[in-house]
């Protein structure tokens, strides 16, 4: 069944989100949610700087060895910026994990390189055999569902959070800011962690074993790793005022830190996939989430937003170019991408997958209270 197309008259989000529902003044229910549960809590200028430094203090006792916690740093604003909370104003001694997907940009390297250098951190590195990684990405490709960014972003985190808990690091740091972000992506868009459904598509269309892939299923981090192992996520920059742009600002002035073109473009493939993909396939534009988002917050008037959705989300040309390398690099001509990216869509529902952990976890979360934000799946 499809639905005619409609858009919230408040925000900027529309039927590409399956589930939205629209009242008789067509504001959507993302917007009726913020303004019942998240409006009345929500205090962007108050920076909670007491609640913050009781918790470095508790991750400072946990130090067993060098580290008192691990973070992630992908060279992009919100990673560079918790580095710099962690130690300047958190006090804490991170250890910093880089982990290379064979899709970064020189740019997202630098920037590593000199927040890494400017903080005086020690870094660690994992490199994701290209193999394997190419394998799989071509075989997301292949299954024809949105969630092609698992690959990348599914072993960035396995690979932290499988770090911590062999070495005995308690804490993992995140740069997610939930201040500012109260739409969640329509899990369509972004279906997440799934390992089983990983697993079923590779078995369908992949090539060679996955040998050292680093995976961590979402039973193995949310039940084992937390109850047995007692890992715990912290995300610093809830505590703090963060207004991305003076963040940027610092850190430029700072370390020489560069800014990208656009959020999440630290590297090829995301590029690729969010601004060209997602749209061009399932008609899912990630900006309309992200300015969504600044229209509730104020700082984003809905007619700018739908100003910034005409435009293309990057280039043209450099989108071509983007594709032809994706292509090359994953060992297919252009041709043939362009074929499978034509292919009729599917759905994480076209294989074996693990939903019902989410919907189990989304209906604790919400009755736990923890969860505000309108997340339905
Ligand atoms: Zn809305």
């Amino acid at each position: 069944m499809t639905r005619e197309y409609q858009r919230c008259t408040r925000c900027v989000m529309d039927t590409t989100d399956s589930r939205i529902e629209f009242d008789e003044n067509g504001v959507c229910d993302h917007c009726r949610n913020f303004d019942q549960n998240i409006k009345p809590y929500w205090k962007p200028n108050e920076n909670r700087l007491d609640e913050l430094k009781a918790i470095a203090e508790e991750i400072r006792a946990s130090r067993k060895g060098d580290y008192d916690c691990v973070l992630g740093l992908s060279g992009g604003a919100d990673s560079s910026y918790l580095a710099y909370v962690a130690k300047e104003i958190m006090g804490l001694s991170p250890l910093v994990i880089v982990v290379d997907t064979g899709w970064n940009l020189n740019v997202a390297v630098e920037n590593i390189e000199r927040i890494v250098k400017g903080l005086d951190l020690d870094m660690y590195t994992e490199v994701i055999n290209w193999k394997e990684m190419a394998d799989l990405q071509l075989s997301f490709f292949k299954a024809s569902i949105s969630s092609c960014d698992y690959p990348q972003d599914h072993t960035i985190f396995a690979t932290l959070y499988n770090y911590a808990v062999k070495h005995g690091i308690k804490y993992v740091l995140t740069g997610s800011n939930n201040s500012t972000e109260f739409i969640r992506p329509p899990v369509e868009w972004l279906y997440m962690n799934d390992v089983t459904m990983a697993k079923d598509i590779h078995r369908r269309f992949g090539k060679i074993p996955l040998k050292t892939y680093p995976t961590c299923s979402m039973l193995r981090y949310k039940i084992l790793y937390r109850y047995v192992y007692g890992m715990r996520r912290v995300y610093p920059l809830d505590y703090v005022v963060y207004d991305k742009a003076e963040a940027m600002e610092l850190l430029h002035e700072r370390f020489g830190w560069e800014k990208y073109e656009n959020k999440h473009y630290e590297n090829v493939f995301t590029r690729f996939f969010e601004g060209y993909y997602l749209p061009h396939k399932f008609g899912f534009d990630t900006r309309k989430n992200v300015c969504s988002n600044q229209i509730l917050a104020g700082t984003m008037t809905r007619e700018e937003a739908l100003e910034l959705l005409s435009r293309p989300p990057y280039d043209p040309d450099q989108m071509e170019l983007d594709k032809q390398y994706v292509a090359k690099k994953l060992g297919v001509t252009a041709e043939e991408f362009d074929g499978i990216i034509e292919q009729p869509s599917k759905t994480p529902a076209d294989y074996r997958n693990q939903m019902w952990v989410i919907r189990l976890g989304v209906t604790v979360s919400k009755l736990l209270g923890i969860e505000k934000r309108n997340l339905r799946v």
